[in-house]
């Protein structure tokens, strides 16, 4: 098993491994939480695992709670029902919570234990990659409104994360290929050995469930990018210092193609195509040579990511989602530029202008 140490403000461990949950000493992990516990899921994660876990913690038989599956469902609405169904079932400060499930289920546990009777330790346990090598780490919680995601949360960390890569069998292809465009990004922001070791990896193994066909392999690839992502949230855990923005990368462009979409194309598919965009306006820009451009387009489509989108075809539509970006200013866009594989632009973010991004959508369009 491996163990990965966070030193934020309220520190805690990440263990990971694979078959870790049936191993796992859950009465001294238990004792150490709480008297009570409440199991936070999805419907689609309850299905596939609520029997065996139930089994396994039945000695400390938690209540288990779902909401309906799927991103529509991180709403404030969704977490006022859950707190409603926490006090009709008597549950207070004693209790510790359990995430079971991918982002929106660790991000939403995660607000609801910061915020029920006060505050109550909640452990997680990620089921997705994306959760696994993102969503899960770095202390953000929160949910969506009907005009923009994530604004309503609150910092606060976990009590341990316990990450068992077993339930990856049952995760469909597309949010494994989620789960990849977050590890390419955080290879290509701060590690470029991890990159090299991706698409090495790539080229040996041709089979479709490539990913999960070494399990060494992916537990070390996922144990690296969570360390890409601690070294980052370590130095600007409350997005205060600035360093914390360069997890941005991919996601200026990718997050104006969600919006622009309706949120039906996926997260990771957005991400790669930013990361596409991005890395071609960094190599404009004279911040990335050529040949490293090329080495990412090459990465993005030998790892099958699927780079053309009608989303970006109206140039008007693009600039207004740009404008809600959180790294906008009243004055200007900013995204986050490559210098190299592995290294961003100093400052973590740069201007880019109505230019930039005209020449950006007139080469997007006659490169696929
Ligand atoms: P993400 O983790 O990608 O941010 P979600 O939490 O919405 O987003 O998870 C994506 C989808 O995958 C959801 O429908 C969720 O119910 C489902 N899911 C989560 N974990 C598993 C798993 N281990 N096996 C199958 N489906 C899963
Ligand atoms: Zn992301």
């Amino acid at each position: 098993m491996i163990k990965i140490h966070i030193n934020v403000d309220t520190p805690y461990d990440i263990y990971l491994g694979a078959g870790i949950l049936n191993t796992l000493n859950w009465t001294s992990i238990f004792q150490s939480y709480a008297k009570r516990f409440v199991v936070i899921s999805d419907t689609t994660v309850s299905t596939l695992y609520r029997e065996k876990l139930l089994n396994l913690w039945s000695e400390y038989s938690p209540l288990w709670l779902n909401f309906e599956a799927g991103e529509a469902s991180k709403t404030r609405e969704t977490k006022a029902l859950l707190e409603d169904q926490l006090q009709e079932a008597g549950v207070n400060r004693d209790a510790c919570m359990i995430a079971v499930g991918g982002g929106v289920v660790c991000d939403l546990a995660g607000f609801l234990a910061a915020t029920y009777n006060r505050g109550v330790p909640v452990i997680y346990i990620p089921t997705t990659l994306l959760a696994m090598v993102d969503a899960s780490v770095g202390g953000k919680t929160g949910v969506n409104t009907s005009l923009s995601k994530n604004s309503i949360g609150v910092f606060s960390q976990p009590k341990a994360i316990y990450m068992d890569i077993d339930f990856l069998n049952t995760l469909p292809d597309n949010e494994l290929q989620n789960g990849l465009a977050e590890i390419l990004k955080h290879s290509l922001i701060r590690d470029v050995k991890q990159f090299e070791r991706l698409l090495k990896f790539r080229k040996a193994h041709s089979e479709e469930s490539w990913l999960l066909s070494d399990k060494m392999w992916l537990l070390e690839t996922i144990a690296e990018s969570i360390r890409i992502k601690k070294e980052v949230v370590v130095c600007d855990e409350k997005e205060t210092g600035g360093l914390r923005q360069i997890l941005n990368f991919g996601h200026t462009i990718g997050h104006a193609i969600e919006q622009l979409s309706g949120y039906t194309v996926a997260h990771g598919e957005a991400v790669a195509i930013g990361i596409y965009l991005e890395s071609y306006l960094s190599y404009c820009r004279g911040y990335l040579s050529w040949e490293n451009f090329s080495k990412i387009e090459k990465a993005l489509k030998f790892l099958k990511f699927q780079l053309n989108t009608p989303y970006l075809s109206d140039l008007n539509a693009i600039s207004n989602a740009l404008s809600v970006d959180k790294k906008s200013t009243a004055k200007e866009w900013r995204m986050v530029f490559l210098k190299s594989i592995g290294t961003v632009c100093d400052n973590y973010v740069r201007a880019f202008d109505k230019a930039d991004l005209e020449k950006l959508l007139t080469w997007y369009r006659e490169s696929l």
